[in-house]
């Protein structure tokens, strides 16, 4: 299939496949369900095929788009140029909450949507999540694969470090399956919707979120090890026992409340 889609060539390097699939682009406006009373934010706009249905449905959008030529499209856009604000950055590198000067009301929360490039998209899980308490809510396409690791339970094969802090941040809602046909040029993978919406309060009460990351770095990546010799480093076997855990279970069998005991008596011996 041609890699050139309405005039633009895709760029491998910036995870370039765009959506033509009227079907799958009609579903995934219609859950996003945009309103002049909210802050859509877009990542990775491209050629437009979400920016301009949803452009239909309301007057401003800011967009964040990496390429220089598609963001010089989108500021020369037909008809849909006063309606966004282009942020040419790096969304990986962005301080989500340094848009507040362009959003149409300030105060209230952001709803960040996009087909993601799939090549930094776990990177940029963890970046939003981070900035979670600037949001009401997310839809992104991903690679199936990562969206079914996002809402994987524990004792499934996909539970796994991304898993346990999505969970810890939001409600994972896979929305809709799309297939590589919807997309040209098409992925080499299947793709998915998933709706992610922070958490009012979370769900297990954590002294610091850099340390359940860290001790699920930790206990992920060895997965086939017990979590007595992947947490060997900064907890004994007597202190996981103490939690009422059994040392030699595998870090996927673990729950995030698990994981939320673990992390906190990790900081308290550091700090
Ligand atoms: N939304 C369009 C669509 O559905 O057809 C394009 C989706 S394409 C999968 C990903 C888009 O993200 C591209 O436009 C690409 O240039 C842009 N992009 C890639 N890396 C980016 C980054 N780090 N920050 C912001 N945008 C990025």
């Amino acid at each position: 299939m041609s890699k050139t889609h309405l005039g633009h060539t895709a760029r491998k390097r910036f995870g370039q496949n765009f959506l033509h699939d009227e079907y799958v682009i009609d579903k995934i406006v219609s859950a996003i369900n945009p309103t002049n009373e909210q802050n859509l934010v877009e990542i990775g706009p491209g050629l437009g095929a979400l920016t301009d249905p949803v452009c239909e449905r309301i007057d401003k959008l800011t967009v964040i788009e990496l390429d220089r030529d598609l963001a010089k499209r989108l500021r020369h856009h037909p008809f849909n140029a006063e309606k966004l604000t282009v942020i040419e950055q790096d969304a990986l590198a962005l301080d989500f909450s340094s848009l507040k000067e362009h959003l149409p009301h300030p105060q209230k929360p952001l709803r960040v949507f996009g087909n993601l490039p799939y090549n930094i998209s776990t990177p940029l899980m963890f970046h939003l999540f981070t900035f979670s308490n600037l949001i009401s809510d997310m839809h992104f396409m991903l690679q199936k694969e990562v969206v079914n690791r996002l809402a994987a339970v524990p004792g499934n094969k996909n539970f796994g470090r991304l898993s346990v802090m999505a969970q810890y941040y939001c409600s994972v809602i896979p929305v809709l399956s799309v297939p590589p046909d919807a997309f040209k040029p098409p992925p080499k993978v299947d793709s998915a919707v998933v709706r992610l919406v922070p958490h009012a309060s979370p769900p297990v009460e954590v002294a610091s979120a850099h340390t359940l990351e860290r001790v699920c770095a930790m206990a992920f990546n060895q997965r086939r090890k017990t979590i007595r010799n992947s947490l060997k480093d900064c907890m004994t076997e007597a202190q996981i026992s103490l939690l009422g855990l059994d040392p030699t279970a595998r870090a996927e069998t673990l729950s995030l409340a698990d994981f939320a005991s673990i992390a906190n008596v990790v900081y308290e011996q550091e700090n």
